[in-house]
């Protein structure tokens, strides 16, 4: 591993933005943090960290102090909108049994943490306007100050103005879904598992976080209306209520105790062609927006987070590492998001019989193959990218 002797800039103090961060300045690099926020930790809700994406944050050495107040997740428990139980996936049963639920802000003040202790300066209220690429790639501030760099990185998320600059605009399609986020006190008897429920058009996961003291729920609802694509965005816990008033008595009585809820428009993107260019590069939601329904975003981000920082300090020449970053990466996340796709299929078929004939399927293959039921998230959750280079 050789020192990465540049000065790095990152634009953006999400999961993937930090990570990278402080994987780079562990391995000598200078690296500023640009976060548009006033604050870092103040929004967000639940996420799944699976052993893909803890391998990660092992390496960086950061695991131990994750797991202190996270809810090791032991199962998936696919259940019918009103008859219960229809698969359960056993989590003990994979070969990692690093897979966790935690809250975004909790990881978020880890990664701050974690990459502040390494020497990232991380700048807040700092909004880039304008990413330019070249010889020498500079980003414009809102505020009108423009910094140079050796390499800019774009982890800005959804609306990424560093892949604006390097690919165009790329319209992404309203899917016609979207989706309530809301976190709740948990008094309810269950174990550290997700549970989804499955009704037509509309599925429900929720799942302990926080040492089990909170549910984080996501609603999903297919629907003509459009929703805007904004984590920030609320809306009104009757209307969530009410679009779900036919599920079971266990979801009402969770989705009752709703005060504050997020609404947010589910929008499919293609992932991005060019991922690198001009001493500028992106990752994370900024390449490949994904659809929540494999809960895989915060983990690609941070594999691509640790797949960029080795492939710069693996080769000499920049632009050789770069490319050498996106030939690791696309087609993993490639699969990733059409798996996500595909999953937003199943959970809301509406014809009744398919449904009885899908869930009979699921039932058998649960009961008399359950390990084989979960090999086949090998490719996804075996997949450890640190494998060969670990520093600590
Ligand atoms: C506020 C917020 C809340 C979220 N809540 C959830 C949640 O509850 N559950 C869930 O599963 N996922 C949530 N996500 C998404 C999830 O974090 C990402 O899908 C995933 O972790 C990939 O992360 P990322 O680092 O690529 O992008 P993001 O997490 O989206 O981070 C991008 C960061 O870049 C900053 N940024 C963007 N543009 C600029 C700019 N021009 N200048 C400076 N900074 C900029 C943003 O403010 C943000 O901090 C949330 C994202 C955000 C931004």
């Amino acid at each position: 591993m050789t020192q990465i002797g540049k000065k790095i800039i990152v634009i953006g103090a999400g999961i993937g933005g930090l990570a990278v961060a402080r994987a780079l300045a562990l391995r000598g690099a200078d690296v500023t943090v640009l976060e548009q926020a006033e604050a870092i930790t103040e929004v967000g809700a639940g996420l799944q960290i699976s052993p893909n994406g803890f391998a990660v944050l092992r390496a960086l050495g950061l695991g131990e102090a994750l797991v202190s107040d996270a809810v090791q997740g032991q199962a998936v428990s696919l259940r019918d909108y009103r008859r219960g139980e229809v698969l359960r996936l056993d989590l003990t049963l994979l070969e990692s049994r690093d897979y966790y639920f935690v809250h975004r802000a909790d990881l978020i003040d880890l990664l701050a943490d974690g990459a502040r202790s390494a020497g990232v300066k991380i700048r807040l209220l700092q909004k880039v306007e304008k990413v330019k690429p070249g010889e020498r790639p500079s980003i414009v501030l809102a505020n009108g100050a423009e910094i140079e760099a050796d390499l800019i990185i774009g982890a800005d998320g959804l609306h990424s103005k560093v892949r604006q600059a390097l690919n165009g605009t790329l319209a992404p399609f309203f899917t016609r879904q979207a989706a309530w986020r809301a976190v709740v006190p948990n008094d309810t008897a269950r174990g550290p598992e997700v549970q989804v429920h499955m009704g037509p058009l509309r599925h429900v996961v929720s799942y302990p976080i926080r040492g089990g003291r909170f549910l984080n729920i996501v609603a999903v609802q297919e629907r003509a209306a459009w929703a805007s694509e904004s984590w920030s965005q609320e809306d009104d816990p009757l209307v969530l209520q009410s679009a779900f008033s036919d599920f079971s008595e266990d979801v009402q009585t969770i989705l009752s105790k709703v005060e504050k809820v997020h609404l947010w428009g589910l929008f499919r993107h293609p992932v991005a062609e060019i991922w690198q260019g001009g001493g500028t590069v992106i990752l994370g939601d900024a390449a490949h927006p994904t659809l929540p329904f494999l809960a895989q975003g915060a983990s690609m981000a941070l594999e691509d987070g640790w797949v960029l920082a080795d492939a710069l300090s693996d080769a000499d020449d920049m632009k050789q590492a770069l490319q050498n970053y996106q030939a690791r990466r696309q087609a993993r996340v490639t699969r990733v998001i059409s798996a996500a796709n595909g999953n937003a299929r199943k959970y809301h078929l509406s014809f009744p019989p398919l449904r009885w004939v899908t869930q009979s399927a699921l039932r058998l293959g649960g009961a008399f193959a359950p390990m084989r039921m979960m090999r086949q998230f090998d490719w996804l959750y075996g997949h450890d990218v640190t494998e060969n280079n670990q520093l600590h």
